[in-house]
């Protein structure tokens, strides 16, 4: 048993360094965006926008990544709601922003 709350605490504790990496860059991306047209504007450089277009491609691949992660304790994809026919609404098969506990088993993600 003991074993098994340590598995789920590992687990859970990789979820959220990979949720709080998301919630970083998508609060970061608009100043950067911000950044980087003042640096344009000002030295006439375009190189610059790499690095807002870097971080998009990063974030697009971290939210996916955040989409299959599964859950620790049921196993099945923690911010994915397993739809079924009592639970079908539209929203069911996407969480974002992603939620605090599991879609499936409720196992809260900050204890
Ligand atoms: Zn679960």
């Amino acid at each position: 048993m003991k074993a098994k709350t340590h598995e789920i605490n590992q687990g859970l504790a990789k979820i959220r360094k990979l949720r709080r990496l998301f919630f970083f860059i998508l609060f970061s991306f608009l100043p950067i965006i911000a950044l980087t047209m003042a640096f344009i504007a000002r030295f006439d450089n375009w190189y610059p926008i790499i690095l807002p277009g870097f971080l998009f491609f990063f974030g697009m691949f971290i939210q996916n990544k955040l989409h299959k992660v599964k859950c620790p304790k049921c196993k099945d994809y923690f911010f994915v709601q397993k739809v079924s026919k009592e639970n079908v609404i539209l929203p069911s098969s996407i969480s974002f922003p992603p939620q605090k506990k599991c879609q499936n088993c409720g196992l809260i993600l900050y204890r």
